[in-house]
Parts: structure tokens; C-alpha cells; sequence
């Protein structure tokens, strides 16, 4: 069985509306799996320091964009406004057609949870549980019967070539490893978006560039939307789109420029 018809996380690519959670939470037919309008995040200080000023960014299903920009270009904060771990100062942020910045915390963390998929630098894996659960929790929140969140959490591991490390801990693990775990975790739940934050930046050449392979095949094979954070202009360079980020403005994106 593809393991992307798993039974319990059989969505329709965009989708997330049968695992007991909200209905309504399903995205337009046509509309952006995420966008921001004119988004500004400024953290206090004398003076306060404007980390996003006005940014608008859509992103559509199937799309696998690059986000890039020097150190202190305001990557970090637009991930975390993107991702709705942090709320922007102004503007909105449209996931699957909801505006979270209308939404109670309670509401955006179970939007995010069905919807969104992360992948970090630092892989954030829990040391004492085996690939295989730290895959299954990430179906957690969706009620899913541990039974088969460990089936889809095998099936997701045997997509990024981890089929025969289901028992193993992060510790037994290289780091290209313990980022594909982070990668099955990230997409056993079919979220609508996968963000990932300088997924290679903790690894050795070889093994980026085998993430940088598999993420490009997760969006050319299973037609998964995922947006990459990296300050590396040579891994920005392989994405189709290039959104590139500069003093907390996009200064340049490609698909504008195509379109
Ligand atoms: P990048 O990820 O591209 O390095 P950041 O989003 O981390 O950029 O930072 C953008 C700007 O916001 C920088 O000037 C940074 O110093 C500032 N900044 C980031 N986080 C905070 C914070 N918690 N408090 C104050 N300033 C911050």
C-alpha cells in the first residue's frame, strides 16, 4: 500500500478534515495552502526592532519554495509567523483559507497540528522513543489508534529510506538519519505545508544534499508543498521558486516575476 494511503491518514493532498477535528478546517479548492498579507513583526525595544515589514506571500499547493536571506534578514521570524508560532504585530496569515489572526490560541495550535508540518535544524526528536514512535506522534493530536499511527509512521519512514531503522533511537542514528525521521514526522499527518528551518544546516555536505534530494522528490513524486528557510544561496538555488528575503522585505521572488 503507497504509504500515503495509509487508512487514518488517507487525505486529500490539502486536506485535513477527517480525523475527528473540525470539518470546516478544509482549504478552498483553488486558494493558497498559506499566505500573509501584509504582515510586520517588530520585538520591543528602544528603538523596537522591525523584523518583517510588510510582507505578502502566497503559497499554493504543490509549490516548493525557497525562503532566503543573509543572517538577520528576518528568515527566522517570518518561519514562526508562517508557521503560527507567533502571531505578526499586523497583517494576517491565511492557512488554508482561515485567518488565524481571528482565531483563539486553542484554535490556531489545532489548525497548525492538522495542517502544518515542521522540520528544524536541530531535528527535535525525543531521545528516548524509537523512529518509529517519534513518527507516530506526530499523529497525536489527531486521535489516530496507536496501532495505526505506527503503521503510517512505518509507511512514512519507508518514504525517506528509513525502513530498516524503525527500532532504532536518535542517538543510534547519523544526523542524515535523525532528519528524515524528523521528515517522516513531519508529513505521516499529509499537512498541507511542510516548513522546514535550515533542514541541512546541521549536516555534512553529503548528507544535505541527500535531504535537499529527498525534499525535492516529496514535492516532484508525492506532490508535497514545502517552503525551506536557508540563509545557503546554493540549496535556494535548486528550488523552482526563490523568495528572497532582505531588512525584513522580500526584495526579490520568482514566481512574481514569471507570473
Ligand atoms: P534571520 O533568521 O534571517 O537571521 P531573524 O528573524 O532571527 O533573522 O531576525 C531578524 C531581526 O530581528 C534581527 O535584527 C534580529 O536581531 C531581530 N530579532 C530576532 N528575534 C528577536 C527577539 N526575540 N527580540 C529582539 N529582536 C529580535
Amino acid at each position: 500500500m503507497p504509504w500515503h494511503r495509509q487508512p487514518g491518514v488517507d487525505r486529500e493532498r490539502g486536506s485535513v478534515a477527517q480525523d475527528g477535528g473540525d470539518p470546516s478546517v478544509s482549504p478552498p479548492a483553488t486558494g493558497p495552502v498559506l499566505e500573509l498579507r501584509n504582515v510586520t513583526r517588530s520585538y520591543p525595544g528602544d528603538p523596537p526592532v522591525e523584523a518583517l515589514r510588510g510582507v505578502s506571500l502566497s503559497i499554493r499547493s504543490g509549490e516548493l519554495v525557497a525562503l532566503a536571506g543573509p543572517s538577520g534578514s528576518g528568515k527566522s521570524t517570518l518561519l514562526h509567523v508562517m508557521g503560527t508560532l507567533d502571531r505578526p504585530t499586523a497583517g494576517s496569515v491565511w492557512v488554508v483559507g482561515h485567518d488565524t489572526t481571528r482565531l483563539r490560541d486553542g484554535q490556531v495550535s489545532g489548525l497548525r497540528a492538522r495542517t502544518i508540518g515542521f522540520v528544524f535544524q536541530q531535528f527535535f526528536l525525543l531521545e528516548a522513543l524509537t523512529a518509529l514512535d517519534n513518527v507516530a506522534n506526530g499523529l497525536l493530536y489527531a486521535g489516530t489508534p496507536l496501532r495505526m499511527r505506527r503503521s503510517a509512521a512505518e509507511a512514512a519512514l519507508s518514504r525517506v529510506g528509513l525502513e530498516h531503522r524503525l527500532h532504532h533511537r536518535p542517538t543510534q542514528l547519523s544526523g542524515g538519519e535523525q532528519q528524515r525521521v524528523a521528515i517522516a514526522r513531519a508529513i505521516v499527518g499529509r499537512p498541507a505545508i511542510v516548513l522546514a528551518d535550515e533542514p541541512t544546516g546541521n549536516l555534512d555536505s553529503v548528507a544535505g544534499a541527500a535531504i535537499l534530494e529527498l525534499l525535492l522528490d516529496l514535492n516532484r513524486t508525492d506532490g508535497a508543498t514545502i517552503a525551506v528557510i536557508t540563509h545557503d544561496h546554493d540549496l535556494a538555488a535548486a528550488f523552482p521558486r526563490q523568495v528572497w528575503i532582505r531588512d525584513g522585505t522580500i526584495e526579490r521572488d520568482n514566481a512574481e516575476v514569471a507570473a
